[in-house]
């Protein structure tokens, strides 16, 4: 078989190697389209991978191509959604149904050798694959671990119905994050993004209210359209410490900051924040990833009904779809500011 793999920055080479046999539990896939994620940004720019040579590509959908002979829920010619995390089902976490913080957990498409969407097969546990229901194509299966981050987010919000609520960052994440609470019976969605293009992508429908955090009055403007109190949910999707410390101010009292944006520079809070997080009795909650019990977890599941009712502006949050071969130029354009608009996907059927 053919596998794409990363041997360095902007350094993607096919190579050719055994297509692997799947075992009594185990599933034979064949690749159907795979989703960039902003995290293999830095992977396939500047290389920045856990070791070389890689296989990336975590959010895919895929052919079921053979299957072991315990395997029951789905059966070859089969289109799944790929779920990448592989767990243990052994440990203290998944026992409780934390999966994520499994003590022997595997990610593909970045830790686990020769396994990701890159690769033209993959051998996966029979519960890494949920068949995709009719009316839901192979690009749009492949959107599920996106979803199913926001969707997690959500449960994790314990957002009431009718509720009001917060999403800083209009990004891919944030954007599925305002469609699922939407969905979900929110009441009014106030977005915050300082680039206005993302704005506009949700203002009207989606967004009831819409803030550029580079005009100097958006806070008051928020403030006054919350009547002073500011939204009982607040979800976080950008990560970083000027968005976190809104978050903050966004909240009414009591009210849930879910941080879902990654952090990988140092967060300090403020004297005032701190007073903040104490004297209005704010609950900050973190999101890792989109595992719960009954492995997957319902996010998944939710998430793939949600797309066969087609909550999801699935084409608008698209940039483009292009073939294995035109992964590096994709690549060179997210150098270029506003170049990219939504998710790249790649067509490896
Ligand atoms: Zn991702
Ligand atoms: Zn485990």
């Amino acid at each position: 078989m053919k596998s794409l793999q990363l041997f360095g920055a902007m350094d993607l080479r096919q190579v050719e190697m055994d297509t692997p046999v799947p075992g009594d539990d185990e599933v034979l896939l064949r690749t159907e389209y795979c989703g960039l994620c902003g995290s293999d940004r830095p992977r396939l720019l500047f290389g920045e991978v856990p070791f070389f040579p890689n296989t990336l590509g975590h959010e895919f959908s895929a052919r079921v191509a053979a299957v072991g002979k315990n395997v029951k829920s789905v059966v070859p010619g089969d289109l799944v959604a790929v779920v990448p995390l592989i767990v243990c089902h052994h440990c203290k976490n998944c026992r409780t149904g934390h999966y994520g913080q499994c003590e022997n957990k595997q990610f593909i498409g970045l830790r686990v050798e020769n396994k990701g969407g890159f690769s033209e097969y993959n051998v996966l546990p029979e519960c890494n694959v949920i068949k995709v229901p009719d009316g839901v194509s192979g690009w749009e299966a492949a959107m599920i671990e996106p979803i199913s981050v926001a969707l997690h987010a959500m449960f994790r919000s314990g957002m009431k119905p009718g509720s009001d609520i917060a999403v800083i960052g209009a990004g891919t994440i944030g954007k599925l994050i305002i469609q699922s609470a939407r969905a979900m019976g929110a009441r009014e969605i106030f977005v915050f993004d300082n680039v206005q293009s993302q704005l506009d992508d949700v203002a009207g429908n989606l967004a009831d209210h819409c803030y550029n955090t580079s005009d100097e009055a958006f806070f008051d403007s928020y403030l006054k359209d919350t009547q002073g109190y500011g939204c009982p949910y607040v979800m976080e999707a950008v990560g970083i410490q000027p968005t976190v410390s809104l978050a903050l101010k966004a909240a009414s009292t009591n009210g849930n900051v879910v941080l879902v944006g990654y952090l990988d520079k140092p967060l300090a809070f403020s004297p005032a924040e701190v007073r903040l997080i104490l004297e209005n009795e704010l609950n900050l909650l973190g999101v890792w990833q989109s595992y719960d019990l009954d492995f997957p977890g319902d996010a998944f599941r939710l998430g793939l009904y949600y797309l066969s009712r087609g909550v999801y502006d699935t084409k608008s949050m698209t940039d483009r779809i292009i073939k294995p071969d035109e992964i590096m130029a994709a690549c060179g354009d997210w150098k270029i500011p506003g170049k990219v608009r939504g998710k790249i996907f790649v067509d490896f059927r």
